[in-house]
């Protein structure tokens, strides 16, 4: 983790940087951190010149707020599910929830734009999935992958809110949190809450929300 709301910003959702042989990033923070996101970069020895792919979860303004000065200074290559892509680039105050943090997200053009229920994007040996799991956003994805026999999945924002302005839907929640539960993941990297490292604790989060909704 090298972003979020314990060590960089409050209003940032969890950053997590992978190294499948390149450092890759995924989410951005709010935007008003991302120096500190980038000192944490170099402290575990990475080069941020060397950051050339951003995945993006969704398009909320905690998780896409550090995407504009990202791409300008390293020139990273944008990921995004491409339900979720219009908001960021037309910059739209209400389905970023830029409004909600009294700020503004510039237009900002994506590279990539997912359609398929899963992507595979393979660095090396490692590949690194990108699951179609909407219900918070139309175009969430969750990010896993399978390492040293452990699977760890990146489920930001899985526990909503689920709301009408965000276009989010609760028959779509349902779907994408049963593949979740499914994937049964070993660690859970979530987005505002920080790291689950035990099955059964993960299992009980997820459901926990699904509770919330209506769904046990
Ligand atoms: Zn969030
Ligand atoms: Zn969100």
């Amino acid at each position: 983790m090298v972003g979020g709301p314990e060590i960089t910003d409050g209003r940032d959702g969890c950053v997590y940087l992978l190294n499948p042989g390149e450092p890759i990033l995924i989410d951005t923070g709010a935007g008003w951190s991302v120096d500190k996101i980038i000192k944490n970069i170099e402290k575990l020895g990475f080069d941020p010149q060397a950051l050339k792919t951003v995945l993006l979860t969704h398009c909320h303004i905690d998780h896409i707020g550090g995407v504009p000065e990202i791409k300008r200074r390293f020139g990273s290559r944008i990921h995004i599910h491409e339900l979720d892509a219009p908001p960021v680039e037309n910059g739209d105050p209400i389905l970023t929830a830029a409004n909600w943090y009294q700020t503004n997200f510039p237009p900002t053009r994506v590279d990539v734009k997912f359609n398929l229920p899963e992507e595979k994007l393979t660095f090396g040996e490692q590949k690194i999935i990108c699951l179609h799991t909407p219900g918070h956003t139309t175009g969430s994805i969750s990010i896993y992958l399978d390492r040293n026999g452990k699977r760890v999945l990146f489920g930001q924002d899985l526990h909503g809110p689920l709301l009408k302005e965000f276009g989010s839907n609760v028959e779509d929640y349902d779907r994408s949190t049963q593949k979740l539960l499914d994937l049964d993941a070993d660690i859970l990297c979530e987005g505002h809450f920080g790291i689950y490292k035990r099955k059964k604790e993960i299992r009980n989060y997820i459901l926990s929300y699904r509770r919330q909704y209506g769904l046990e």
